[in-house]
């Protein structure tokens, strides 16, 4: 008996070949689960619109202002925003930088990042998969707690979300900005989703054709204002969605002025993004006014050890807060959700 029990004790120090209940033997299957679905707390009644602005350059609003982007500007002028917000630390590119947003991660190949370094639609491909472990996300999180979420994409790489996390409804778009809002409008008024995102990539499209902050980029931006605000009329226009949602509003990477790249992520026009926060029970305020424990970084590039800025990754653990939940397990950025809407 005590040979049997001598010889389990070794088995399980040495990597487990004692048989399990569940999975193959020697794999632990909390670990082969693609995402944590234990529940964190419980949903409230809010809903959260999450919209990104492929390739905004903040100085577009400067230059084009509140007569010509009424919209963006009154989100600012109502809510709690900065146009001084940073993408991630290591790639200004759209893929890697909206894995960081859903899921509050880094990039990059450390354990605790997402690991999705490309930027393309490859099939078959998960963030579990490029991770090497489980990742969690704002979808699997809401979905954990019994929310609903949704996923409208300009692009077909974003396909890969829904590959590796439970989505209610993805619907991409390609190119195709103003058919996928008017969609998303439907949706949000005839679906309780608590997470919806919607991804319009105009101005990228039209800054790698044309080149950042020329005129036709300056006109895309002028249509994507009007996009944004057919969004803010639908919630303002419907009883319950008004009574329940906040919209958050940035960008996954800017774009350089005068070329048709935003790839350098040492640049500041590529690096610095707008991130504003507009809706129910939102106070008007500067975001770095209201959150003093994230550092306004003038025209910097912080990295992992300096005090953080506002970033596109705090956006999962802002909307898991707002909706009543913990945050996304294993996320990094704004792990403690510290960052506020309100005074
Ligand atoms: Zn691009």
């Amino acid at each position: 008996m005590a040979a049997l029990v001598l010889a389990l004790v070794l088995a399980l120090l040495v990597g487990g070949t004692v048989p399990r209940a569940e999975g193959p033997p020697g794999h632990d299957t909390r670990h082969d689960a693609p995402y944590d679905a234990t529940p964190v707390a419980a949903l409230n009644q809010k809903r959260v619109v999450a919209i990104s602005l492929d390739g905004l350059n903040p100085d577009a609003l400067a230059k084009l202002g509140p007569a010509r982007l009424p919209h963006l500007f009154q989100l600012f002028r109502q809510g709690a925003g900065t146009t001084n917000a940073r993408t991630q630390v290591e790639m200004t590119v759209t893929l890697p930088n909206h894995t960081s947003m859903v899921t509050g991660r880094p990039i990059g190949v450390a354990d605790d990042a997402h690991g999705v370094t490309w930027n393309s639609e490859r099939a078959g491909t998960t963030v579990q998969g490029a991770a090497g472990h489980s990742v969690s996300s704002v979808f699997s999180v809401v979905r954990a707690g019994g929310g609903r979420t949704a996923l409208f994409s300009t692009k077909s790489k974003f396909r890969l979300f829904a590959r590796s996390w439970p989505i209610d409804r993805t619907i991409i778009r390609e190119g195709d900005d103003t058919t996928l809002t008017r969609l998303f409008r439907a949706d949000i008024v005839a679906n309780t989703r608590r997470f919806a995102f919607l991804h319009l990539g105009l101005a990228d499209v039209v800054g790698h054709s044309s080149g950042w902050m020329g005129s036709a980029y300056l006109k895309a931006v002028v249509r994507l204002d009007a996009l944004v605000g057919s969004v803010m009329a639908t919630i303002r226009d419907t009883d319950r969605l008004r009574r329940s949602t906040v919209v958050i509003v940035t960008s996954d990477h800017g774009g350089t002025p005068g070329t048709k790249s935003h790839e350098d992520p040492a640049r500041v026009e590529n690096y610095r993004i707008p991130f504003v926060v507009w809706g129910v029970g939102v106070d008007h305020a500067g975001l770095y006014t209201l959150n003093p424990d994230f550092r306004g970084p003038g025209t910097r590039r912080p990295g992992f050890a300096d005090p953080q800025p506002i970033r596109n990754g705090d956006l999962a653990n802002l909307a898991t807060r707002i909706l009543g939940l913990g945050p996304v397990p294993g996320s990094v950025w704004n792990p403690r959700q510290r960052l506020t809407w309100h005074r």
